[in-house]
């Protein structure tokens, strides 16, 4: 690993989950999520964000077929 000195870091993303940074020396994609820090490649870095957005695709889906459920439930409770 190279001094800290010789790093050259940018900030490409920053929100309330987390930061990403990449460091140009290293070639590497740092992913700071609260107390974790990642080191990953770009490839590595698109096949993270898409697990992340399908992850996040079927929670939504899994929301809504929940409520709808739910909903079910509750109207064939109102028959009774
Ligand atoms: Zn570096």
């Amino acid at each position: 690993m190279r001094p800290r000195n010789q790093h050259s870091r940018v900030l490409l993303s920053k929100n309330e989950g987390g930061a990403i940074t990449f460091c140009e020396s290293c070639d590497v994609m740092e992913l700071e999520i609260g107390a974790v820090s990642l080191r990953v490649d770009s490839p590595s870095l698109e096949l993270l964000c898409q697990l992340m957005n399908e992850a996040s695709a079927s929670m939504k889906t899994y929301k809504q077929e929940k409520a709808r459920f739910t909903q079910a439930m509750e109207q064939n409770f109102g028959l009774h």
